[in-house]
């Protein structure tokens, strides 16, 4: 379970401070797939960057599966770190390394020993459809593709929560269900928590089961995504 309790961020600006969240608070259980839609500008990226630390909150707290993140530094924050795995609209892949490689790095960052990162890898690029293409650079994949070895790489260290920053946004139609199927099997047999962020009610509507309204940074809606829409 994730508990993020009166969470608030601001962005200096040069016209003062800019409050990016304002006294968040919400509660995803685990093995949810938790959608968070909002217009652009509304907080969304903000809020999900402090999931990981990627962001700093300025007050409040967050608790994944127990951890309380935010009271973590150094060495303990780069390894609850890795039971958070993250997904960007841009893939964020390396471009002068393979899919092996990318997918590889998180564990020989990790440490771990060469044989195993070689089983890892492989079971994990079967997960996601690439078992066939291990030596390929990213400039000669398909968008749908490069998503697939961003989801690899996210989840090659077994991550408890998977994020998505608008994972879907650069793809067209078509691939952005091929995705969202691939997220909610991996769900599923994983057992995995997903948090996602977007701006389309219809990824919203295809895969999440609970979600939240964000606007101008305050959370204004939260519940089941059926119940939600059932009920306008
Ligand atoms: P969303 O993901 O919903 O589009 P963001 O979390 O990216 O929203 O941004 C929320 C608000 O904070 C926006 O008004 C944005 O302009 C502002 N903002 C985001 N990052 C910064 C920053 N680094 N400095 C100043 N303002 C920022
Ligand atoms: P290094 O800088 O140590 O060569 P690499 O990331 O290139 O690091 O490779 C790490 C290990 O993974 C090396 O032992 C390499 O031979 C192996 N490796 C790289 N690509 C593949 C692949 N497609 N299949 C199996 N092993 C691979």
């Amino acid at each position: 379970m994730i508990v993020i309790r009166n969470l608030s961020k601001s962005y200096k600006t040069s016209s003062g401070a800019f409050p990016a969240l304002q006294n968040v608070s919400l509660q995803i259980e685990k093995g949810d797939i938790f959608g968070i839609i909002g217009f652009s500008g509304a907080g969304k990226s903000t809020l999900i960057r402090c999931l990981n630390r990627l962001e700093e909150p300025d007050s409040g707290s967050i608790e994944i599966e127990g951890t309380v993140i935010t009271d973590l530094n150094g060495k303990e924050l780069r390894l609850a770190r890795q039971k958070i795995g993250m997904i960007f609209q841009q893939f964020n892949l390396l471009d002068a390394k393979t899919v092996y490689q990318n997918v590889a790095f998180p564990l020989q960052v990790a440490g771990h020993p060469k044989a195993h990162i070689r089983e890892r890898v492989r079971e994990i690029l079967d997960l996601v459809g690439l078992g066939d293409k291990e030596n390929a650079y990213p400039s000669q994949l398909s968008g749908g593709q490069k998503q697939r070895v961003g989801i690899a790489r996210a989840l090659v260290n077994e991550p408890d929560v998977l994020l998505s920053d608008e994972a879907t946004s650069a793809l067209d139609p078509q691939t952005t269900y091929s995705i969202l199927e691939l997220l909610r099997d991996i769900n599923r047999q994983l057992k995995l928590t997903v948090v996602l962020i977007t701006h389309e009610l219809d990824v919203l509507q295809h895969i999440c089961r609970s979600m939240a309204v964000i606007e101008s940074g305050r959370i204004v809606e939260t519940g089941p995504v059926d119940k939600l829409f059932l009920n306008p």
